[in-house]
């Protein structure tokens, strides 16, 4: 079915193509993600191509012909260039990333409107927040493993299931889960929660403050989750936008 929208959409990837056109790829809020060709948008003089750029928020008038690989955009208008992330290198690190994430798991042409709100209210928190990048980003992180199912508990041990367990030394095993002190000692245990990084997540995942050690605890977490990603979906080699700068 072919069929003309207006969507809004944040640019994941811009791209080059031929002598005055762009290919994008873009996380819109009716249509997931998609790729789409912008023509002529080097040579306009209204300068379509900038409002373009990775990490924009903008409103686009799209034509969708789902025999196409790649849909027509006929015009663009910016909604926010997020420009307090682009001054401060810290910030768009973990905005590249949080995109990166969304380009490798999410499917072409998959409508989820929750994952879009979620990107938008991240991309608006790295803008405006005080709060550290790394530990916004924890927090889209540990989001986003949820939303593409392969969310992981923290609440009790995996064996003996006892809840009480916050002021052990935990492990993790990516088969089982979560193992207390205890059990831990009769299986295989690939990363230790500690304490700290066991009330982390707990703040993370209930939306509390972190106040201690946030920069440490975040790369503690963000190597968790990247490690736990890669176990479950083997063509995952991690984020490169986390390399970009330590
Ligand atoms: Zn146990």
């Amino acid at each position: 079915m072919n069929k003309i929208i207006k969507t809004k959409a944040v640019v994941l990837k811009k791209q080059n193509y031929g002598d005055s056109s762009l290919i994008l790829s873009l996380y819109t809020e009716e249509e997931g993600r998609l790729s789409a060709i912008l023509k002529g948008a080097r040579k306009s003089k209204t300068n379509t191509g900038a409002i373009l750029d990775p990490l924009n928020l903008v409103e686009i008038v799209i034509y969708i012909k789902k025999s196409r690989e790649v849909q027509l955009i006929s015009s663009a208008d910016l909604i926010s260039n997020y420009s307090l992330i682009k001054d401060d290198i810290y910030k768009l690190k973990y905005a590249y990333s949080s995109i990166e994430i969304i380009q490798y798991l999410t499917s072409e042409e998959e409508k989820d409107e929750k994952l879009f709100k979620g990107l938008v209210r991240i991309l608006d928190l790295f803008n405006k927040s005080e709060e550290i990048s790394s530990v916004i980003f924890c927090r889209f992180f540990l989001f986003i493993i949820k939303e593409m199912g392969y969310q992981f508990s923290f609440k009790k041990c995996a064996i003996c299931n006892s809840e009480d367990i916050e002021n052990e030394e935990l492990a993790f095993n990516f088969e089982l889960g979560l193992l207390c002190g205890n059990c831990k000692a009769d299986h295989l245990t690939v990363i230790d929660i500690s304490k700290e990084l066991f009330e982390f997540f707990f703040c993370l995942r209930n939306n509390k403050k972190i106040i201690n050690n946030a920069e440490y605890l975040s790369s503690k977490a963000l190597y968790f989750m990247e490690t736990y990603l890669k176990y479950h979906i083997n063509s995952f080699n991690g984020l490169k936008s986390l390399k970009l700068i330590d």
